[in-house]
């Protein structure tokens, strides 16, 4: 993995030599800002692995940044840890709802904020190789096609896959065999919906053993449910 580069938005200068001087310690790398609008600057010119903001920023708060950040999908995925000088439970469920993926309350030592830094990359780093659905002991692996019930390999045709990666990230709702024909098998190619039944049928067939295919629900008259109600 190349070094990380994390970015300091803070505009209290102690605070942020303290913090640089810590991480590059590390063989982090690291940039800084004072505000929002240069550290925006900096995110679309060079995108940090981590960011580090402070809640109290003149201008935008770190608050309302996060936020913006979080809602792009271009900069959705870079992890913030929230820096403040506020305890309360009430601002660090705040702070959460803003989209940070954690938070650090001042005073705080080198060595927490360092271990949290490192906790952080690392889940970050988890979910981008590893994509990875479960529900209810079945789990679907995107990156490997890999699809195990009950520790069990399950073996799918392709067709099949894609139709259960579908329905694991769709779940409790009823699609029409018209709906799952757009959705699965595209727009532009012509198979009648009588298709979509024989696939369905093998799908259930193929989780029968782990017992899952009661999860693959017929609603009557309306099309199919991937749902863990019964
Ligand atoms: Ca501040």
């Amino acid at each position: 993995m190349n070094t990380p580069t994390v970015l300091i938005v803070e505009d209290e200068s102690a605070v942020r030599e303290m913090i640089r001087f810590a991480l590059q310690q590390q063989d982090l790398n690291v940039q800084e800002a004072t505000e929002s609008i240069t550290a925006e600057q900096m995110i679309a010119r060079t995108p940090p692995d981590l960011i580090l903001l402070d809640w109290m920023l003149p201008g935008k708060s770190g608050i309302e940044f996060a936020r913006q950040l979080k809602s792009r999908p271009e900069t959705a995925d870079i992890p913030i840890i929230m820096l403040t000088a506020r305890g309360e439970e009430n601002d660090k469920v705040q702070g959460l709802e803003s989209g940070a993926d954690d938070y650090i309350t001042k005073p705080f030592s080198t060595r927490e904020l360092i271990a949290r830094i490192r906790a952080t990359l690392r889940r970050a780093a988890s979910t981008d190789h590893v994509e990875e659905i479960e529900i209810q002991g079945l789990s679907l692996n995107l990156a490997t096609h890999r699809v195990m019930a009950q520790k069990r390999v399950v073996d799918l045709g392709p067709t099949e896959f894609r139709l259960l990666h579908f329905f694991m990230t769709h779940t409790e709702r009823v699609y029409s065999r018209a709906q799952l024909l757009d959705q699965v098998w595209g727009t532009n190619i012509y198979v009648g919906e009588r298709t979509v039944d024989v696939h369905i049928r093998r799908l259930r067939k193929a989780l029968e053993p782990g017992g899952h295919d009661s999860l693959l629900q017929t609603v009557r008259g309306s099309g199919y449910r991937f749902s863990t109600e019964s």
